[in-house]
């Protein structure tokens, strides 16, 4: 059939459709559990999804990290790994790859994107410094924290609000910025830690006019500018998509131009660049490099490797290569706005506008009459493990933690329940069995308690807590 007539009878149906840019070479088989199966897994696991058996999950949308399917040319790059202690062939093949795509000059490979998150907070902040971010980020806070710097959050107002459609959620506030060196003085402020689509606000992106704004002011300070590049494929498809001038180019000079506005990044290679494990810090500045390279070997392994096997940089290349077609960046987040729609179409309360990565299910207009200390969130990730063994995750009060000088719960405006979708992995019929057990918990709504915590961990809580259902 040619083009024009498939386009005609597109036409005929009244639509037209997107399709992913692969097709399915292995099947790995998954299966729901019965309901009283499901409700003893749940209650084994303190009603706290990370501590599921994958096993028992029957749709694991519990994170994009490190769960997406690799392609074959992947595999077979597995099996040209150098597994040498030095000086891998693999390494400079990662080596090019980055420099070629994000621009970086220097690159240091990690285990995973919080290995790279401990070299660059340790190699730049000292005690005493204020590191402001667009939003906060669970592992990045952490490691600036534990680095002596104290995270402010300098993310425009509009991200705080889940029903808020600003098209550029994700932008830094310059005059927050501006107001914080007036006050602690831009010697107390080693860096900006901008993240490209902000995962917490929902997957949301920041736009090239505000990445080029945030330059110029940073560089009347001789402040420098550090990209969390974890997920900038979707932030450059956001900028392609709605920011003026960029419809005609690639992910590829997207992406490339964004980078050239920071220093450096650091990367959980986890997510964008389509791999189970894996992460890297690339920095411009040689100083800043040498002091990564001399704590690299200490805190992750030799800096050809840093954590990594040969055979994954190897995999980490290529799928940087994947990554910025503009396929790819179309389909992934279209597929994620598919999800979104449908719930949307039922009134079910979510972030708008739809992420990235993920759908983000607005808690506290979920659960109106459950009290943030109750865990609306988490109550909402637990009703869907009951009803469907579809897995999910917490993004409120108790990702947010305690307030480190007082002790008491951060109390963020932002209560959810993150979906995320992996890359790759799941079908458009994954998506509506999905949208189906989000409605029926939301039907259900009314008749349901929240949660009491049980059990809590010193460090990044939400991955261990225990819980209890109330009533
Ligand atoms: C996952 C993630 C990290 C940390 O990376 P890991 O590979 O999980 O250690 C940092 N920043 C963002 C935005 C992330 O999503």
């Amino acid at each position: 059939m040619t083009d024009s007539k498939i386009k005609t009878m597109g036409q005929q149906f009244g639509r037209r459709s997107w399709a992913e840019p692969w097709k399915i070479k292995m099947v790995e088989p998954i299966h729901m559990l019965t309901q009283e199966e499901r409700q003893k897994a749940a209650a084994e696991a303190g009603y706290n999804t990370f501590l599921l058996r994958s096993e028992d999950v029957y749709i694991d949308l519990l994170t994009d990290s490190g769960t997406s399917a690799m392609s074959d040319r992947q595999w077979a790059g597995m099996m040209l790994g150098d597994e040498a202690y030095a000086g891998s062939r693999n390494f400079y093949h990662l080596e090019e790859a980055i420099q070629q795509y994000y621009g970086y000059k220097h690159i240091i490979p990690t285990h995973q994107g919080r290995g790279a998150e401990h070299l660059i907070s340790k190699a730049l902040i000292t005690p005493g410094d204020y590191i402001p971010g667009n939003m906060y980020f669970t592992t990045t806070r952490l490691h600036q924290e534990l680095a002596g710097g104290t995270f402010v959050d300098i993310i425009i107002d509009e991200a705080h609000n889940p029903v808020n459609r600003h098209p550029f959620k994700g932008n830094v506030d310059l005059s927050k910025i501006q107001s914080l060196i007036d006050r602690v003085g831009a010697d107390k402020i080693p860096y900006i830690s901008l993240a490209g689509t902000v995962n917490m606000a929902g997957g949301q992106p920041v736009s090239m006019a505000n990445v080029k704004a945030l330059r110029e002011l940073v560089d009347k300070h001789g402040i420098c500018i550090y990209l969390d590049a974890t997920r900038m494929i979707e932030n450059a498809f956001f900028i392609q998509e709605r920011e003026e001038g960029y419809h005609d180019k690639h992910i590829a000079e997207i992406l490339f131009e964004f980078c050239n506005y920071t220093d450096g990044a650091w990367m959980s290679a986890k997510k964008d660049n389509l791999v189970n494990i894996g992460g890297w810090l690339a920095v411009n500045d040689p100083k800043v490099a040498e002091r990564a390279r001399n704590m690299v070997v200490v805190y992750e392994g030799l800096h050809t490797y840093g954590g990594m096997a040969g055979r994954d940089m190897e995999a980490v290349a290529l799928g940087i290569k994947e990554m910025v077609q503009d396929e790819h960046a179309a389909s992934r987040v279209r597929q994620i706005r598919y999800l979104g729609k449908l719930l949307l179409d039922w009134e079910i309360p979510i972030v708008e506008p739809i992420g990235g990565h993920a759908i983000f299910l607005d808690a506290k207009r979920f659960y109106p009459h459950i009290p943030q200390d109750e865990f609306p969130a988490q109550t909402l990730a637990a009703q869907l493990y009951l009803d469907s063994g579809v897995r999910t995750m917490e993004r409120g009060i108790v990702s947010a933690g305690r307030d480190p000088e007082t002790g008491n719960h951060r109390h963020p405006a932002l209560e959810l329940t993150r979906v995320t979708i992996p890359r790759r992995v799941y079908t458009q019929a994954h998506m509506d069995v999905v949208a189906e057990s989000i409605k029926a918990v939301y039907d259900e709504r009314e008749k349901t308690k929240g949660l009491k915590m049980v059990y809590e961990p010193e460090y990044l809580r939400f991955f261990q807590a225990r819980f209890e259902l109330i009533g």
